[in-house]
């Protein structure tokens, strides 16, 4: 692997360029997320269908047309089912690493892919992007973190545990995109079958809202961060139970920051990096 790329984004503080984060839909009815930076814009994943995610962007000022790019975190149908609509009609490249693009080219052979080895950096219009491994059951899943003007988003939405190369991506952060997929107690009681409780539970799973918070005490630094909970369980979790939990957590650490939560079938949270004092 080769040496992560954003840290060296660090240095290049451009507090001309805003940074600005949107949550399309999260969880696993279809995930996306519009990352904005003075007129460019790139999606992370594109799980909600074609269609919807091209009007959501036009009801934004964003022409489909225009994308930088789409970053696709792994190969899973809740984040890459609108993927070849989306792409195909408005000729937006796909960038993955090659595992995960291998099974795109299978599913959707007619789109533009670029590949973006796990760990390497590239960039696209004003964003600056880099990859890092997750632990999750698909081909090759990763989570990305994008910067513009000096500031930082890391999305990681699907991971069964915390990796050294995700605390570092969220502690590098202004913003944390995290899963909070779900209550343990309420999984074991709830009506999913064994089989599909104990793939939840796995270190290739997903992350229950104790893991979550953990991750973020963890992650936590003298920044100014803001953390998004996403990709929660329709069945498994609430939205009440998430945001306690990890505030309640981080209180018994003695710490505090911003924890707000995505809604699952709609546009919700919406965050922008600081505006430049002059
Ligand atoms: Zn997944
Ligand atoms: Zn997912």
């Amino acid at each position: 692997m080769t040496a992560s790329g954003w840290r060296g984004y660090i240095a290049s503080k451009d507090g001309s360029v805003t940074l600005k984060v949107t949550c399309l839909g999260s969880g696993s009815s279809g995930n996306s997320l519009l990352v904005q930076a003075d007129g460019h814009a790139l999606l992370v994943d594109a799980g909600l269908p074609g269609t919807r995610l091209a009007s959501a962007l036009k009801e934004r000022g964003v022409n489909p047309g225009d994308l930088q790019a789409v970053l696709v975190s792994h190969e899973h149908s809740d984040h890459v089912s609108g993927l070849d609509v989306l792409c195909r009609r408005y000729g937006a490249p796909v960038i993955g690493n090659e595992h995960t693009l291998s099974h795109m080219r299978k599913r959707a052979p007619r789109l533009e892919y670029r590949v973006s080895p796990t760990g390497s950096a590239r960039s696209a219009g004003h964003f600056e992007i880099s990859s890092f491994p997750t632990n999750h059951d698909a081909a090759d899943p990763v989570g990305y973190v994008v910067a513009a003007g000096g500031a930082r988003v890391t999305v990681a939405t699907d991971l069964g545990c915390e990796t050294p190369e995700l605390l570092e991506a969220a502690s590098l952060s202004d913003l944390v995109v995290i899963e909070a997929n779900h209550d343990v107690h309420q999984l074991l009681q709830g009506p999913y079958p064994a089989h599909l409780k104990r793939r939840i539970l796995s270190e290739r799973g997903h992350l229950s809202n104790n893991q979550t918070a953990e991750i973020i005490c963890n992650a936590l630094n003298t920044r100014r961060q803001t953390y998004w909970l996403a990709h929660l369980s329709r069945t498994n979790n609430t939205k009440d139970k998430a945001v306690q939990g990890v505030v309640r957590y981080l209180a018994n650490e003695g710490l505090v920051t911003t924890v707000l939560v995505t809604e699952r079938d709609r546009p919700s949270l919406v965050w922008e990096s600081s505006t430049p004092s002059f």
